[in-house]
């Protein structure tokens, strides 16, 4: 089996680290990566300005882009042989419902997708980013129930989240569905030294809710969180309604 490694935090972070070592026990990895952090880039892709790209190490790759820059240079140019999955992360953050359309932990595995290859993105619900390496001996064994050569459904990606307790007080492995957040008062407005008004968007008061099988409720719940998303974001439910609006000739 092999695999490309990507993540958001940079190819220092220590989330991607365990990844490749978990990841090494179950076959051949090789790492494109972002030479900096680069959270919440979304799947910005880089047109305007060319990419550079340096092998800090043998197997790993950085380049001055954004994850899903990584990923198609990766499965464009970069590896000789083609990976059989694409992994990404692991992030050092949640990426728990609507955070999967803003963050680029997931976005490099929806990349990864697009261009036909199953992915999986991990992150690290704990504030502190260390604790995440305690977690290969149980990332491993996820993983390899996970990484399936044959069967992995077409036009689909996990977005796996560990919860940010010590991997022992782990509760379950749940199937889950993306749940809802909202952030109140996250975007601030205040004047620079300058007197100049700026904006300033972060932070803020988070809620989320979600059903019983929301992605929210089983990391509240200490559980490892499994959520299958695919790509389509057509509204099936919608599509009669909406036909039957007098959409003009
Ligand atoms: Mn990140």
């Amino acid at each position: 089996m092999r695999f490309l490694l990507t993540n958001d935090d940079g190819y220092l972070a220590l989330g991607l680290g365990v990844l490749v070592r978990a990841a090494s026990q179950l076959g051949d990895v090789r790492v494109v990566a972002p030479d900096r952090e680069q959270s919440a880039t979304s799947h910005s892709l880089t047109m305007h300005h060319p990419l550079r790209v340096r092998e800090v190490r043998s197997g790993i790759l950085t380049v001055d882009g954004t994850p899903t820059d990584c990923v198609a240079l990766a499965l464009g140019e970069l590896l000789d042989e083609p990976p059989d999955m694409v992994l990404s992360g692991v992030n050092h953050g949640a990426n728990l419902g609507d955070d999967v359309l803003y963050r680029g932990t997931v976005a490099a595995a929806m990349e990864a997708t697009i261009l036909g290859k199953p992915a999986i993105a991990i992150s690290y619900v704990g504030r502190d980013p260390e604790a995440v390496e305690a977690w290969e001996p149980t990332l491993t064994r996820l993983l390899s129930r996970l990484v399936r050569s044959d069967g992995f459904p077409e036009q689909t990606l996990l977005n796996v989240n560990l919860p940010g307790v010590a991997p022992g007080e782990v509760q379950g492995i749940r199937v889950t569905t993306l749940g809802r957040r909202t952030y109140e008062g996250s975007v601030t407005r205040d004047t620079d030294p300058s007197g100049r008004e700026y904006y300033w968007i972060g932070g803020g008061e988070s809620r989320w809710w979600g059903s019983e099988r929301s992605d929210f409720r089983a990391i509240r719940e200490a559980c490892i969180s499994v959520t299958p998303l695919h790509l389509d974001l057509t509204n099936y439910e919608l599509l009669k309604e909406i036909e039957s609006w007098d959409l003009g000739a």
